[in-house]
């Protein structure tokens, strides 16, 4: 029996900020543990916590690109649990009043439209993090009252596809914003991913699962597969009463889900409203500055490179999908080079070298102005399109520019006519059977004969003159 898929995510993401969202201490990322905090991180007694401006303003701007409605008032509550990574004895966040609800987000899936309904953003505290050794476990809180917001949807996605989809469109937003970057690796992003399967013709919500703490892409991706399979398996042998309302964690060695607590252990967090931090007011001034600062987003800067730079909608949304690229695009461009060659470096041998090696794209030494050289090389002819791509290897293996590659290795293409004519001429002669057949008709050996010369030339000749000349000799 085939079942039908609902999800809804929960999606953590940790904000980029100088200081952290209810203290002075620093927001960054650093090896050394307890090296970014302050008294109030530590919840020292006697410390209240100060609201950060910055976070307060991207909370509100995440929520209007997600159309949602924005509260008359900003405030926090105290979610109360005790664990040796909240110091304080509760985490502080949005309960009551989220910074942003009810709203909306229409995302791409594989080529066709499809609306998510976000239930609520709202703006919280990360928790210290701890590791677990042999016999011992150490806290560090440099993480401890790091700004995250937590985006939950409605349960409105059936597919890996579609959350998976959702989740980038979302990250292309914060990245765009530069209200965060979104790097899994830097473990700034975490996901609850709710599941649960129905009958096709089932009008309730089939029971569902929550896994915790999934922290990439691939992962969550696999999470959803996995649990979708795994209940409709229970369900379709008939074991319906296996299939019950759990936490399970993610197992990446595996890439299987086990069983944490049922929601009989569910904890009551006796919410309630911070004393310590004012309830202020969103005032409508302070939201259009706010909507008047967001920038141009993917989709406006793909429809760009499509008008303005005559790119194919494929490679304009190649290049869009990351912000860095784009970014990176639009430098090279600044510097005056081709879009339509810009692009190709970029989509074919850049992102190949990048995925090759996962490297970033600061790492690299290629840099935009770089590519400008280069495509500006074969624009004035003074290397082939051929040797171009060596030179792009070569910027690589060695970290030399592009000009600097051509001289060393004698690249520029030749100019001088006899020399030409005379490698066609060798060519000719050393090649009796090939020009017999090109004169009995088989016209194809001419590609085959400028191909000598060119190899001859160790690709420096112009193909174009090559041919142009070699067809005269064969007269
Ligand atoms: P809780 O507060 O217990 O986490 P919520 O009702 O707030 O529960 O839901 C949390 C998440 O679970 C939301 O993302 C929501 O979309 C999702 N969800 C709720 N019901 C289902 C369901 N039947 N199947 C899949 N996801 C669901
Ligand atoms: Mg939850």
């Amino acid at each position: 029996m085939a079942y039908k898929a609902v999800i809804g995510l929960e999606f953590h993401c940790e904000v980029d900020s100088l200081t952290k969202v209810f203290s002075r201490g620093r927001n960054s990322y650093n090896k050394t543990p307890n090296s970014n905090i302050s008294a109030v991180d530590m919840a020292f007694p006697g410390t209240l916590p100060i609201l950060n401006k910055s976070c307060v303003r991207k909370a509100i701007m995440m929520s209007s690109i997600l159309n949602c409605k924005i509260p008359d008032y900003m405030e926090f509550d105290r979610k109360n649990y005790f664990y040796p990574d909240l110091p304080k004895g509760y985490q502080l966040t949005q309960f009551f009043n989220p910074v942003g609800v009810d709203g909306y987000v229409d995302i791409d899936v594989n080529g066709i439209n499809k609306r998510v309904f976000v239930h609520d953003i709202h703006l919280e505290e990360d928790a210290a993090s701890l590791d677990h050794y042999y016999n011992t476990s150490t806290i560090d809180y440099n993480r401890a009252g790091v700004p995250l917001l937590e985006l939950v949807t409605e349960p409105c996605l059936n597919s890996a596809d579609e959350a998976i989809a959702f989740l980038e469109h979302v990250r292309s937003i914060y990245q765009y914003t530069d209200i965060s970057e979104c790097d899994s690796k830097k473990g700034q992003i975490r996901c609850d991913v709710n599941v649960s399967i129905m009958a096709e013709d089932d009008t309730e919500f089939g029971t569902r699962v929550e896994v915790k703490n999934v922290n990439s892409f691939a992962s969550i991706r696999e999470t959803i597969n996995y649990e979708i399979k795994r209940q409709s398996d229970l369900k379709s042998s008939g074991r319906y009463d296996e299939v019950v309302q759990e936490t399970r964690r993610y197992d990446d060695e595996t890439g299987t889900t086990i069983h944490m607590r049922s929601k009989a252990d569910a904890v009551d967090y006796k919410y309630f409203t911070e004393p310590n931090i004012p309830r202020f007011k969103i005032s409508s001034e302070f939201v259009d500055e706010i909507k008047n600062s967001i920038p141009a987003l993917a989709g406006e800067r793909k429809e760009i490179y499509i008008n303005s730079y005559n790119l194919s909608e494929y490679d304009a949304g190649v290049l869009v999908k990351e912000r860095y690229i784009a970014d990176y695009f639009e430098e090279c461009i600044s510097y005056g080079c081709n879009p339509k060659s810009a692009c190709n470096w970029i989509t074919t041998r850049l992102l190949a070298e990048l995925n090759k090696n996962e490297t970033t794209i600061d790492d690299i030494f290629i840099r935009p102005k770089m590519i400008n050289d280069l495509v500006n090389l074969v624009e004035t002819k003074k290397i082939s399109t051929d040797l171009a791509k060596k030179v792009f290897s070569v910027m690589i293996e060695e970290k030399i520019e592009p000009s600097e590659i051509v001289k060393k290795y004698n690249m520029e293409v030749i100019e001088d006519d006899n020399l030409i004519e005379s490698l066609v001429d060798e060519v000719i002669s050393e090649n009796k059977q090939a020009v017999d057949d090109y004169h009995n008709g088989r016209t194809n050996m001419l590609d085959y004969l400028v191909g000598q010369v060119m190899k001859k030339s160790k690709g420096k000749a112009n193909p174009l003159d090559a041919k142009e000349k070699m067809i005269i000799k064969l007269q």
